[in-house]
């Protein structure tokens, strides 16, 4: 690991105040930060230690939703009684991920902001990453891509300095990404909100960006609307192992219902792009619609529409299709008890 100065800020202000320095990071729990220091892919000159900022309260706010501070840990917003109660399919997507031990330390700012498990990315020895070092190529083209993404890639072969086929790794986000949080932000220019489809970004032209955050700014709370999917929601998450590991695909499933129509619906993927991924008009397929398998697998089709997959991963496009009907049939059937 390369030397880095550390300091402790006690205010937003003094985090902001402390980031204008190039080569700057918020340390928040640190199990992602830490780690890609150890690997060399981070090198900070400073790191701001932002775990003694007021950034801990999970609120109810005006219009029925609710506040969640950028420093609440995973453990304690998966547990807390509101989420349990009003968002399950939060609670469930963050009880999925990591370990209890990680989930203690990880943060809501954090997670958002944690980066791809690439292998070609966590691992300097292979010179060809984009993400990493812009311009080099992609050696997970035609590398070992089983984790990699099938949807809103940029594939213009391993040595286009665009190619990146990473997918974002987040569990609670995926949750996010359905429930339509929003994402607040504070920087030297002032306080901004950020719709939670706008955050993170598709790989485009600059694989290197992972979101819309600029330099400097901190997150300060995620909120969400309120709650809407409380009684049928499921997040299903299919992985290598049944614990400790990060979704192939995941499926986050909200539904409204009256009787066995849906009113609405919010639906998002994981480890399938390098963002969560939701199209709006799968959503907008189920509202008022029959609660079928007809109308899920069509709701399926439309998230699905242009995937395509590499050697190792062509197995997800189907795994995802029966991925989407069966979370939300299990939606359909109503929220078990979080464990
Ligand atoms: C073995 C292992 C297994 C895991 N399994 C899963 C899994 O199954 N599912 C899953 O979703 N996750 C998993 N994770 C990832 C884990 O959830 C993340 O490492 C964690 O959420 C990151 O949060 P943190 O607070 O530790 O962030 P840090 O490591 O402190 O920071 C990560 C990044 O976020 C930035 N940052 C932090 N807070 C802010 C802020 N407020 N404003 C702006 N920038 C900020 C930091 O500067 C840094 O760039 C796993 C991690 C490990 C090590």
């Amino acid at each position: 690991m390369k030397s880095f100065a550390y300091s402790r800020a006690t205010s937003n202000a003094q985090a902001l105040e402390a980031a204008r320095a190039r080569g700057t990071q918020f340390l928040a729990g640190g199990t992602n930060l830490v780690d890609l220091m150890k690997y060399q892919v981070e090198q900070p000159v400073t790191l701001v230690d932002i775990n003694h900022l007021a950034l801990t309260e999970i609120s109810q706010i005006d219009g029925g939703g609710i506040s969640i501070g950028a420093m609440v840990r995973n453990s304690d917003l998966a547990n807390h009684p509101l989420v349990r109660t009003n968002y399950p399919l939060l609670s469930q997507a963050l009880l999925s991920g990591a370990s209890p031990q990680l989930r203690n330390m990880a943060s809501t700012g954090g997670n958002l902001m944690q980066r791809t498990r690439c292998y070609y990315f966590n691992d300097i020895s292979f010179s060809a990453c984009n993400k990493r070092a812009p311009g080099s190529g992609c050696a997970a083209l035609e590398g070992y891509n089983r984790i990699h993404a099938i949807l809103g890639q940029t594939d213009k072969g391993p040595t286009s300095g665009e190619t990146c086929i990473a997918t974002h790794p987040s569990d609670m986000c995926v949750a996010m990404a359905a429930l339509q949080a929003t994402v607040e932000v504070e920087g030297r220019g002032g306080r901004r909100t950020i719709p939670f489809a706008e955050f993170h970004r598709l790989p485009g032209n600059d694989p290197s960006r992972d979101t819309t955050l600029r330099e400097g700014e901190l997150i300060t709370a995620v909120t969400l609307p309120s709650a809407k999917f409380a009684k049928n929601a499921f997040y299903l998450k299919a992985r290598d192992r049944n614990s400790y590991a990060f979704a192939l695909i995941s499926v986050a499933a909200g539904l409204e219902m009256e009787g066995t129509t849906i009113r609405s619906a919010g639906l998002a993927m994981g480890g399938v792009a390098h963002k969560p991924w939701r199209i709006p008009e799968a959503e907008k397929a189920l509202a008022g619609q029959l609660a079928s398998p007809e109308n899920f697998a069509h709701a399926a089709d439309i998230l699905l529409h242009g995937a395509h997959g590499y050697e190792h991963n062509r197995f997800k496009i189907e795994l995802a299709k029966q991925g989407v009907v069966r979370a939300l049939t299990v939606a359909a059937q109503g929220t078990s008890e979080v464990a």
